[in-house]
């Protein structure tokens, strides 16, 4: 264990969880509040998903201008990114910054992991164990866990046999991986495979990359900032602030208001070269409607898998990799550098394992199911998380009556706006499922989220509120109204999405985040908060008011565009 703080029995808050979230809300509960609270990180430093996804070609997809804190002022004028994408190594330059401009490193324990937390109901405690038996305990339990933070290695037979090394993206060594001159096998092309290819590439011997689902891609067009552009930053941190706030999604463009069939072929064609031209997630704001309308999403797609058979030099490389079984963005929709460009060096293959799915790994390397065996020295599992429940419920988290909320969620994430569970007092989840979460530029929603936390125990503390959990009704009404904003995109068309669930064996299919759009759903929480949160049961006896619907979802608000 390092920074290692005194163990304190009893504190106001526990967060779990040393990211953009966990560290936000430690400022807000311990500097803003004045409570006592802590922070319990497994990783032996800040940075939540930055500190484990360290593998080759790590940059985030959000413009670094937009994925930061905006709840200071100070801090937006001091920061300074150096390219219009933040890397792996900056990000974490960046909240290791955070951390200590805003002192809060002297109270993360880091290399402290969770095993258990227990709703104490006499006590209105909850009661934390870590894997090392040290026990806290804690009158509001915060779960700053991440969104993608539990790896996803698939379970095939004979990984254990493999003679040479293998490595999940998400679980990085610090030491790297040297691919000089190997024979490497990457398993995945989600936006995690789509950047780590192109940079594996430039020293294996060979890489072979194994593709379930083909992916669409649009050129991230990285570059430094330029000066200018720094100042603007600088100077209009106010503007932009607002329009992250304004946007369905948190980034920091607009939707254009236009629908596909507003326009004509031919301009249409110029709308989406000018896109690709311009680069980035941008892309999916060309129209409004790409999302809700699958003729309008056709034209995107085609688009998109013209430009992947212009790049692909050999035929039946180029057929494989736009052979793309999803409308575009109905999966989360990667950006790269130089990705399908990779597949016209000498030194990389591409294999189809929905045809052949993997077999089995043996000593030399990856079978697949026409009998070929790919021999390798390095396997890169890009595969994924178990996304949004997978580290929640790893967490061995139990509420009232000994209920576990792997029982409470045994079909699906069951919360009221992401936030809480019935059954589960005072406990708060951060960018939780039923929020708009992973469908945003993340630092947006975790801010709103930390805020609206704060701003509801301070209203407790202030009010003589001892408890606060949704009605089981509120929270099943919210749940309805999630895959109601799921089904008015065209969102759960893409069956193997980790959106559902779909990337993992066995794990209920449900829709998990919410699509109705940041904006409409950040007014939702502060209606319902003005309301004496309304749906919540405060203190045992129910709120004045019970949550009404929540409106239909407007489909030109859709997050995913
Ligand atoms: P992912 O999107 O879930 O992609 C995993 C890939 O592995 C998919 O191609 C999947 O195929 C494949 N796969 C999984 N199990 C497999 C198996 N048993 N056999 C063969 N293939 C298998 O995971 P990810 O790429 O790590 O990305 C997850 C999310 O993290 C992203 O969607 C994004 O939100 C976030 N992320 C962000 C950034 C960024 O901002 N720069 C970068 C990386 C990731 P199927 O599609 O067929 O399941």
């Amino acid at each position: 264990m390092s920074d290692q703080v005194a163990a304190t029995p009893h504190l106001d808050a526990l967060i779990i969880g040393a990211g953009f979230s966990g560290m936000y809300q430690l400022h807000c509960l311990r500097d803003r509040l004045g409570l006592s609270a802590r922070v319990l990180e497994a990783a032996d430093g800040v940075g939540g998903t930055w500190y484990w996804n360290r593998y080759p070609g790590a940059r985030c997809d959000s413009e670094s201008h937009s994925y930061s804190y905006y709840f200071s002022d100070e801090l937006l004028e001091e920061w300074e990114w150096s390219e219009r994408y933040p890397g792996q190594a900056e990000i974490m330059r960046y909240l290791n910054h955070v951390a200590d401009k805003f002192d809060l490193k002297r109270d993360i324990q880091l290399g402290t992991r969770v095993s258990a937390a227990r709703y104490d109901e006499a006590a209105n405690l909850w009661h934390v164990e870590t894997e090392s038996g040290a026990g806290y305990s804690a009158t509001y339990l915060i779960t700053a866990v991440g969104c993608l933070s539990s790896a996803n290695v698939p379970d095939i037979p004979g990984l254990d046999s493999f003679a040479g090394q293998w490595v999940h993206t998400g679980q990085w060594p610090h030491e790297g991986v040297d691919f000089t001159r190997k024979r490497v096998g990457q398993v995945g092309t989600g936006s995690t495979g789509i950047q780590a290819a192109p940079v594996i590439a430039e020293t294996a011997g060979h890489l072979t990359v194994f593709q379930r689902t083909a992916n669409y891609s649009v050129p991230a067009r990285n570059a430094p900032l330029t000066e200018e552009f720094k100042r603007w930053c600088h100077e209009e941190h106010d503007e932009i602030r607002a329009v992250l706030q304004d946007t369905p999604n948190g980034h920091p463009f607009r939707i254009a208001d236009r629908k596909v069939f507003d326009v004509s072929a031919s301009e249409r064609q110029e709308i989406y070269e000018k896109a690709w031209e311009k680069g980035g997630l941008q892309f999916r704001a060309s129209f409004q409607d790409l999302l809700a309308d699958k003729a309008a999403n056709d034209t995107a797609a085609e688009f998109l898998k013209g430009k992947i058979r212009e790049v692909i030099k050999d035929p039946e490389t180029a057929a494989m990799l736009a052979d793309i079984d999803h409308p575009y963005a109905a999966k989360r929709p990667p950006i790269d550098t130089g990705y399908f460009e990779a597949f016209n060096r000498d030194n990389v293959s591409l294999v189809d394992v929905r045809k052949n799915p993997i077999e089995r790994i043996t000593p030399k390397g990856i079978v697949t199911a026409d009998g070929v065996e790919h021999e390798l020295d390095v396997i890169v599992f890009a595969t994924g998380f178990d996304a949004m429940t997978g580290a929640l419920l790893k967490l061995g988290v139990t509420g009232r009556d000994g209920q576990s909320l792997a029982d409470a969620w045994y079909a699906g994430p069951v919360t009221y706006l992401g936030l809480q569970s019935a059954g589960f007092p005072n406990m708060f989840t951060i960018t939780g499922p039923g929020s708009p979460s992973v469908l945003c530029n993340m630092p947006v929603p975790i801010e709103q989220h930390v805020e609206w936390i704060t701003d509801c125990i301070a209203h407790m503390r202030a009010n003589g509120i001892a408890r606060i959990e949704p009605e089981a009704e509120a929270a099943d009404r919210w749940v309805a109204h999630v895959n109601e904003a799921a089904n008015a995109t065209l969102l759960p068309l893409a069956k193997h999405s980790w959106y559902l669930g779909a990337n993992v064996p066995g794990k209920p299919r449900v829709f998990m985040p919410y699509a109705g759009g940041m904006k409409r759903y950040r007014d939702i929480c502060d209606d319902i908060a003005a309301k004496g949160y309304e749906g919540f049961v405060l203190d045992g006896a129910a709120g004045d008011a019970t949550a009404g619907d929540f409106a239909a979802a407007d489909s030109a608000d859709s997050p995913g565009i």
